[in-house]
């Protein structure tokens, strides 16, 4: 059975919170004299510490209430937070499966906590095999999963996924940051079901915010209310807030741009293949593709002469570059480059 306070490291248990003025009087008007603020302005008050009007505005997209919705400085500000509240530094462990996103490594080694790269098997999906061993580990405590998994493009089995959540008594992180480009279901579903999932989204990509640095977390209220104790008190600005709430607000614009990527990907993906020098295309779940070629290091530098810039992760995944979809303009602008190496 999974206890959250079991798992949850002593000195994150005993902390109390750090009461702001906007906690302790929470009334939208007044006359302010509790937080030391300049009175005069438009910038000067310090913003929702919860950012309740960006949760009303998530809830009427998704369903999920506030009290299971934590708001991050982007993602990365919520892999940094599971870091510090459940793993001991130098002494607990975490795990991922390789290749994928470089943060979960940075974020380790910040912490001073061991990250256990698990290899993807040959169609970068998960062997639960692969990990059964680990799972018992009463140090390994975050299993960060990817998906769609950045840079391979694509999402894990389900199946896998629920029976780790299921067999392991530490704290699932699925990152689902392009899940808005996937026909694949939100993990998001099983929030309820599973006390030890937190299933993280972003602003950053599909909604067109990376600016803003707004990271959507979803998770049981207990978990939800932890990442909230161990927050900086006013972690995300009144004007990233404001941006987010305006994005969700005009979501038929979001819904338009989305639309519009998803057409550039299948006319880039056409294009792309019938080049010579591309081996192979994985099929991606998100807005960007992997692709093997036949000398990733040259076919990047030649681009950047071009001053066309894409990922390469040849030291990652030999001959492998990343290729975000632009505009329509942008990826002819790339294929011609490619035609010309
Ligand atoms: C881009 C990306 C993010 C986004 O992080 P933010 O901090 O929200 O901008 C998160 N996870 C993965 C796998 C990504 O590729």
């Amino acid at each position: 059975m999974f206890e959250l306070n079991k798992i949850t490291r002593n000195n994150i248990e005993r902390l109390k919170a750090y009461s702001s003025a906007r906690d302790e009087f929470t009334a939208a008007k007044g006359i302010f004299l509790d937080a030391n603020e300049n009175p005069y302005g438009t910038m000067n008050r310090y913003p929702d510490p919860y950012q309740k009007e960006l949760k009303e505005e998530i809830t009427k997209i998704n369903g999920i209430g506030a009290n299971n919705i934590f708001i991050g400085n982007g993602s990365d500000e919520v892999i940094d937070l599971l870091f510090r509240i459940f793993c001991n530094p130098s002494i607990d462990k975490a795990l991922t499966f390789a290749p994928t996103y470089g943060m979960y490594d940075v974020s380790a080694g910040i912490n001073d906590v061991e990250l256990i790269k698990v290899p993807l098997n040959d169609t970068f999906d998960i062997d639960f095999e692969s990990v059964q061993s680990y799972l018992a580990d009463p140090k390994l405590k975050l299993i960060l999963i990817c998906a769609p998994n950045n840079p391979t493009g694509n999402c894990p089995s389900p199946e896998t996924v629920v029976r780790i959540i299921e067999n392991f008594k530490g704290i699932v992180l699925i990152d689902e940051a392009y899940i808005n480009f996937s026909a694949k279901q939100s993990f998001t579903n099983f929030i309820a079901t599973y006390p030890n999932l937190i299933v993280s989204q972003t602003m950053s990509k599909a909604w067109g915010l990376a600016a803003a640095r707004i990271g959507m977390s979803f998770g049981n209220s207990a978990l939800i209310a932890l990442l909230n104790k161990v927050k900086p008190p006013y972690n995300i600005s009144a004007l990233n807030q404001n941006a987010a709430i305006q994005a969700f607000k005009n979501s038929g614009e979001f819904l338009n741009q989305k639309e519009r990527i998803l057409v550039n990907k299948v006319k880039l993906y056409n294009a792309l293949k019938n080049l010579g020098l591309v081996i192979r295309i994985y099929p991606p779940d998100t807005n960007f593709f992997l692709v093997e070629c036949r000398d990733a290091d040259k076919i990047y530098n030649a681009l950047v002469d071009k001053n066309i810039i894409v990922r390469n992760r040849n030291n990652v995944l030999k001959n492998c570059i990343r290729i975000t979809v632009g505009t329509a303009n942008e990826n002819q602008l790339l294929i011609d480059a490619l035609k010309l190496i």
